[in-house]
């Protein structure tokens, strides 16, 4: 079968001014990038802060236009794509942010944030976006109450499920979550991962999962694209990357990892 997302050669260029009377230069933030995820496959892109990880996830979804390159997404050409077939995708693929706070309207009651999708999208009935948004809720393990709540009555991770509700609204195929629990304690973090991965078993969901920590990245993918400057330097199934890394950088990486056995600690100062 044909991959779902097919990105090939991906280049994206800022400028930047550096002085107010300076000309304008030109940072390279990905450098052909190339990759495809299969229907299903839960991958990981890591990468040190920097490294062009936001960049990628959002040219991917055509929320940063690419200076080059090609994006795929069962079989339509997301960088051509416009009008009717652009709301389509959109569709299909969601973002998950690092900071649901931010990407959630303060003023806004989460039911109406979770249904904000329906009405752009001009999807079902009053009933039936409530019946929908309901069935959300419970997926994400919230409790239906949160429909009226504000988000600042929620929690870091509770806020986390409430952007995730708001992403499968519209029975996305592609989710990429972009450091979706880096700013969350570690045991709501395992929470969070638990539920994506319940989600993509139950929704089919194909998942990129962008992260700094290769640590965390390793138990959960079945597959890692290591990003290093703009470019992938390794990819592989995550077992041999982590057992057998091939780049430096990769090493680098699996370096900063602390490892939590005092003995195999012990061994490494001796
Ligand atoms: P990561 O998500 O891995 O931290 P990013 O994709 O955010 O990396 O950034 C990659 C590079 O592009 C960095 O050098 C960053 O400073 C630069 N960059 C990102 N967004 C912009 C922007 N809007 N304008 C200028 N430079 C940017
Ligand atoms: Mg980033």
């Amino acid at each position: 079968m044909s991959p779902l997302l097919s990105v090939q050669n991906l280049c994206k260029d800022y400028q930047v001014r550096q002085g107010l009377f300076r000309k304008p230069s030109t940072v390279r933030a990905v450098d052909g990038v190339s990759f495809d995820l299969n229907r299903g496959e839960l991958v990981g892109l890591v990468g040190e802060s920097g490294s062009g990880k936001t960049t990628v996830g959002r040219a991917i979804l055509r929320l940063v236009e690419p200076t080059s390159g090609t994006v795929t997404f069962d079989g339509t050409d997301v960088i051509k794509a416009r009008g009717a077939s652009l709301r389509e995708l959109r569709q299909k693929m969601q973002i998950i942010f690092q900071d649901p706070f931010g990407s959630l309207d303060p003023r806004r009651t989460v039911g109406a944030q979770i249904e904000v999708a329906f009405r752009i999208h001009r999807l079902h009935s009053s009933e039936e976006r409530r019946r929908r948004a309901d069935k959300l809720l419970d997926r994400v393990g919230l409790p239906r109450s949160a429909f009226e709540r504000y988000p600042h009555e929620f929690s870091g991770g509770q806020r986390q499920r409430i952007g995730i509700a708001r992403a499968l609204a519209l029975e996305p195929k592609l989710i990429v979550a972009d450091e979706a629990v880096s700013a969350l304690d570690v045991s709501v973090q395992a929470q969070i991962i638990n539920l994506l991965l319940d989600l993509r078993d139950e929704l089919d969901l194909t998942l990129l999962f962008i992260s700094h920590d290769l640590g965390l990245v390793e138990y959960i993918c079945d597959r890692v694209l290591v990003m290093y400057r703009g470019s992938i330097v390794e990819s592989g199934p995550a077992q041999d990357i982590y057992c057998n890394p091939q780049h430096a950088y990769t090493r680098a990486l699996l370096g900063a990892i602390p490892i939590p056995d005092p003995a195999r600690k012990r061994q490494v100062l001796i």
